[in-house]
């Protein structure tokens, strides 16, 4: 792919707060960015030069979105297959391509997909129906935790099975609808890792991310991650392996299980930039949003050690009202999605705190 010049246009389906970074870091390289999100004012849509206002499925505001841009790539994954096959129709370049994102929605491809790349998961099993979902049971054992195949994000949709007798009680109260069925991961730690492809198959990987979560969502990262250098090894071997098979171009993050012995274990992949990588913002010279760009524009990929230890937390709800406090601290760099509603639990800002590099932040990079 010859490199986008400045000047072009770098369309976006999604307006959240991950299409507002990414619009921030396209217009630093002095790209144009049009987003396309079904609601008014989102907040990508307020530091773009375009803004399309309608479904991702509505056929006139893909046609407008494929008409301006001389890219197009998602900030989120539940982004319909649909509206992709339209505009690779109508002639877009779309990156990351259909088939990452198609792997990326259905929890079953997914690890069918990692596996047959090499890539390792927990043990899991298919269930389309209540009898399925017993017999699912059956050969997983239980405990096991059901998770719709479509739709789940930040631990929504899915419930653990303590005893197989429930296995279709469990079922129902997932809504009836397809599901996978996955053995206990016996992880430590849960880590992650983002990496990215480039036009021309470079691979870049930054330093793991160690995460936090709470109910369900991120709260914190702390990053580069203090592991032993065969675990740093076998993450990068994973994200090439990933990127690699699905052809990929564009910034990825992988969610990783840790076990006791060091193995890593892929739990999800995210076809886009990653909450677990927004410490790269404060902690790299290149960013993950920026490499985003660089990465779906054709551009080289930029390095990606660390230059400072981050500790990334979430503001959630409220806690975003403490923008004062916060924007005092001389080593917190605040960064606020511009979101009006702080309804609870509703990711409206982090803040990254700098630290002193442990040891030396390694760079990951492949040919
Ligand atoms: P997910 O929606 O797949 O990212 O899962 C949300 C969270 O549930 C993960 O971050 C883990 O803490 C936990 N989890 C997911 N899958 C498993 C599993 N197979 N075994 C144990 N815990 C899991």
């Amino acid at each position: 792919m010859t490199p986008l010049p400045p000047g072009s246009t770098i369309g976006i389906l999604g307006g959240g707060q991950l299409g507002r970074m990414l619009a921030l870091a396209a217009a630093r390289l002095g790209f144009d960015v049009a987003i396309l999100e079904p609601e008014e004012n989102s907040p990508a849509a307020r530091v773009a030069a375009h803004a399309i206002v309608g479904a991702y499925d509505d056929a006139r505001a893909l046609t407008a979105l494929a008409e301006i841009s001389d890219v197009i790539t998602f900030e989120f994954e539940n982004v319909p297959a649909l509206a992709v096959e339209r505009l690779i129709a109508l002639g877009a370049h779309v990156a990351p391509n259909a088939r990452a994102l198609a792997v990326a929605q259905d929890r079953v491809e997914e690890k069918t997909f990692l596996n047959s790349a090499g890539v390792p998961t927990v043990a899991f099993a298919k269930a389309d129906t209540p009898d399925e979902a017993a017999e699912a049971l059956h050969v997983i054992g239980a405990p096991a935790l059901m998770k719709t195949r479509r739709d789940g994000y930040d631990g929504k949709g899915q419930k653990w099975v303590e005893h197989a007798s429930t296995a279709q009680a469990v079922f129902a109260a997932l809504g009836g609808k397809p599901v996978i069925v996955e053995a206990p991961a016996d992880f430590v730690r849960e880590l992650s890792v983002i990496a990215a492809r480039g036009a021309g198959g470079e691979i870049a990987v930054y330093p793991l991310s160690e995460n936090h979560h709470e109910a369900g969502v991120l709260r914190r990262t702390v990053a580069p991650a203090e592991v032993p250098q065969e675990t740093a090894d076998q993450a990068e071997r994973i994200a090439a392996q990933i990127l690699t098979s699905l052809d990929y171009v564009g910034v990825i993050g992988i969610e990783l299980f840790e076990h006791a012995d060091g193995r890593l274990l892929v739990n999800e992949i995210a076809p886009r930039v990653h909450n677990t990588g927004h410490w790269t913002q404060d902690g790299c010279e290149v960013d993950q949003f920026e490499q985003h760009i660089r990465a779906v524009a054709g551009w080289p990929l930029g390095p990606t050690h660390a230059t400072s230890r981050v500790e990334m937390v979430n503001l959630l709800g409220e806690e975003a009202l403490a923008w004062a406090h916060l924007a005092g601290e001389p080593d917190a760099r605040l960064h606020l999605y511009g979101k009006r509603d702080a309804k609870p639990g509703r990711k409206m800002g982090h803040v990254n705190r700098r630290r002193p590099l442990a040891s030396s932040g390694h760079s990951h990079r492949s040919e």
